[in-house]
């Protein structure tokens, strides 16, 4: 006879720490404020590359899509201690949820765990939740990879967000060890509801949407424009390369 079990409701099961929770006002003046300084930065990532920049706490960053539909996989480190503090996607999740929405904040590993960035702006934040669980800029899935693509397909391959952030951080001093699990900005994804796996769907962002974060401390960033474009296509399967677009950065400063 199969096993049955008693029912209980679900339970969030943290208690949003405070330092989770910030004022919008706040942030909304420290946005304005930022955006009416100066640009002090202005950079293009090619389709199918990883480029990296640092920012100053405080400084606003805007990643755009100035041509077409693009996600893009994006990691942090302190940049004064790059080897030791980085983006700590798996805790970020839980203190906020799967996928990150306006005024929730990019956490830092263990011992440190603290707030590295916060978004600020989102143009598709009216997209919300699809009726299949589907929302945008997760940090539950990681960053495509060639050692999954061979598992799957069984071809060699370098051309992934995880190669290509390992190229970009060189300049750094950091490698492959230094890549982490991502913020995956403008991809569209979620988990099926029958069986909980990970799925994905085409990104609805297009050309000229953008997201805004702030930094909460000294930051070197790094952004991939992932080789799936848009990722209508799925994994395995060739992506023709006008699927795949440039993301434009922008940094800015209060004066
Ligand atoms: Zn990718």
């Amino acid at each position: 006879m199969k096993r049955t079990f008693d029912y209980h409701p679900p339970t969030i099961c943290y208690d949003k720490p405070a330092a989770a929770i910030v004022s919008q006002a706040e942030y909304d003046a420290k946005r304005l404020r930022a955006l009416a300084g100066i640009k002090v930065l202005e950079l293009i990532v090619p389709k199918k590359t990883a480029r990296t920049w640092t920012m100053q706490a405080g400084d606003l960053c805007r990643v755009s899509l100035p041509e077409g539909s693009q996600v893009g996989d994006l990691n942090l480190w302190n940049l004064e201690n790059p080897r030791q503090e980085r983006f700590f996607s798996g805790k970020t999740r839980q203190i906020h949820s799967t996928h990150l929405k306006t005024y929730d904040r990019l956490w830092s590993c263990f011992p440190y765990l603290r707030p590295m960035a916060t978004f600020v702006k989102d143009s598709l934040e009216d997209y919300g939740i699809d009726r299949d669980g589907g929302s945008l800029h997760d940090v539950a899935g990681t960053r495509c990879d060639d050692y999954i693509y061979k598992l799957i397909t069984g071809k060699d391959r370098v051309g992934s967000c995880h190669s290509y952030l390992t190229e970009a951080v060189k300049e750094h001093g950091l490698g492959e060890q230094d890549v982490h699990d991502t913020w995956n900005i403008f991809m569209c994804t979620g988990f099926t509801r029958d069986t909980q796996q990970y799925f994905c769907k085409p990104s609805p962002a297009r050309r000229g949407d953008h997201i805004e974060f702030l930094a909460e401390m000294n930051l070197l960033v790094a952004l991939s424009a992932c080789p799936q474009g848009d990722v209508s296509i799925q994994v395995g399967q060739q992506v023709p390369d006008e699927k795949c677009f440039p993301m434009q950065v922008e940094v800015f400063r209060a004066s």
